[in-house]
């Protein structure tokens, strides 16, 4: 059995169901990302597994035990939420100390534990600050510090990071997830943002209207979608018709194909290509966007309007609208994507 097992987990909130019958295993130690859009009901599911949201039906296993109606305080799950959650007359000691407190701990192991605990998240010289004197960052590793104290044997966060400048954002996207792999501590990351979810989890559960649509590594989930929402969540992926998939890339299918933008080429003369390489077709550029390293082209091929992504090697590539181009498909990565 998986350290974590969770079958036919179901949860309504009136006439609402926001999940029902959600089935899903994690193992010891791994780092599991929820993804999804707003809605989707991400956060119900991670407060169900945390006993803040009772379900009303199935059941949630932690290590052969059965949690389903256990109380919170039982579960040996700590939870870190994006809006911090500190108490704000205590200090960055007091609030990490809170749990053990609560716990009855003797003072000497409190004073011990906290300290640890101080060191690993970074948060050394700031035992007296209170939260107002913090940066966001600095009250998010109070708030994971807080969590990790009690030793859960589950880490539970729920877009920790969202209210978070860029750069501090994956400063402590690449902290939480060294924390996390050092303490081998089985955890699961919600957040809507899919590099979030690439860069950081050895699992992705990609979710839409309370299901788990895909579950996998971020390479398999990016590489294989399993139907069009998840070619449309993750990454820029082209959704081509299937009477258009036969005109452009002489493929019978009763799908759409997804193609990437990156697996689009434009034709260089002179150069031979493989035979998994299309003929070339000519496309009009209706638009472009500079990302920086990469040049992202709305093109127009044969009535079809595809994303084309190409490195940005030096301003002359930057072609203007109106231009004409040979665009050339790598058919190995062309798909059929389910509804
Ligand atoms: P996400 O975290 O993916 O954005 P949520 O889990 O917060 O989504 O919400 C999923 C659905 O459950 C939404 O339709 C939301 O309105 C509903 N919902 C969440 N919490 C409650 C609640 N306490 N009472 C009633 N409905 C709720
Ligand atoms: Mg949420």
């Amino acid at each position: 059995m998986s350290y974590v097992t969770a079958t036919h987990l179901t949860k309504r909130f009136g006439e609402n169901t926001v999940f029902e019958r959600v089935n899903f295993t994690i193992e010891q130690g791994e780092f599991v990302t929820l993804l999804g859009p707003s809605g989707c009901g991400k956060s119900t599911l991670l407060r169900s597994l945390a006993g803040l949201n009772p379900v009303d039906g199935g059941q949630i296993w932690v290590n052969g035990e059965d949690i389903t109606h256990q109380i919170p305080q039982e579960r040996g799950i700590g939870m870190v939420f994006q809006s911090y959650a500190l108490f704000p007359n205590m200090t960055v000691e007091g609030n990490i100390a809170f749990g053990l407190k609560m716990q009855k701990r003797a003072p000497k192991d409190i004073q011990r534990e906290v300290a640890k605990i101080i060191a690993l998240v970074d948060l050394k010289g700031r035992e007296k600050h209170y939260p107002h004197e913090l940066s966001g960052g600095q009250r998010q590793r109070v708030a994971l510090a807080r969590a990790l104290v009690v030793k859960p044997r589950i880490l539970l966060l729920d877009e920790p990071l969202s209210a978070l400048d860029a750069k501090i954002r994956k400063h402590l996207r690449q902290q939480i997830r060294d924390i996390q792999t050092e303490l081998n501590l089985t955890t699961i990351f919600v957040t809507h943002d899919q590099e979030e979810a690439m860069i950081m989890s050895d699992r992705i559960f990609l979710m839409n209207k309370g299901e788990i649509v895909q579950a996998g590594t971020p390479e398999e989930i990016y590489t294989h979608p399993a139907n069009e929402f998840v070619a449309s969540f993750m990454g820029h992926y082209n959704l081509v018709a299937a009477n258009k998939a036969k005109q452009l890339f002489n493929i019978e299918t009763p799908w759409k194909v997804a193609i990437r933008p990156e697996s689009i080429y434009v034709k260089e003369h002179g150069r031979h290509y493989d035979k998994h390489i299309s003929a070339p077709q000519t496309g009009t550029i209706i638009n472009h966007q500079l990302l920086g390293n990469v040049i992202r082209y709305q093109v127009d091929v044969g009535e079809c309007e595809l994303t084309v992504d190409l490195l940005n090697r030096s301003s002359e590539r930057l072609l203007a609208r109106g231009s004409q181009l040979e665009l050339l498909f790598n058919l190995n990565e062309i798909q059929p994507v389910r509804a």
